[in-house]
């Protein structure tokens, strides 16, 4: 029984109670809410720190310094195969490609990018 009281009645009856059983599902969306909730505040923090650090337009910087700033790379809304060795990594319209010796270039979607 999900509250823990003893089980009467039918046995794969779940909950003792309307009450029971509100309490159960009313925790689980909870659960999922609280989930989504913290995932879509990393997605928003990526997303402006891409835009804060990319200034002038396609600048190039450090991986690092998206790390520094509290980007987590796991989290993205979108990835691009952008030709045969080009992969793009978004972050709603902002994003960034891997570069060579760890430096990303930060790039924000144009109209030409925009469907992508
Ligand atoms: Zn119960």
């Amino acid at each position: 029984m999900d509250c823990g009281s003893s089980l009467k009645g039918r046995s794969d009856k779940k909950f003792c109670s309307d009450f029971c059983r509100n309490n159960f599902h009313n925790r689980q969306n909870q659960l999922t809410n609280n989930y989504v909730r913290r995932i879509n505040y990393v997605l928003r923090k990526n997303r402006r720190i891409l835009e804060r650090l990319n200034e002038h337009g396609l600048d190039k910087v450090q991986r690092n310094a998206l790390v520094r700033e509290g980007f987590d790379f796991e989290y993205v809304t979108s990835v691009v195969q952008n030709g045969k060795d080009t992969t793009l990594y978004f972050c709603y319209e902002h994003g960034y490609q891997v570069l060579e010796n760890d430096f990303v270039e930060l790039i924000r979607k144009n109209d030409n990018l925009w469907f992508v």
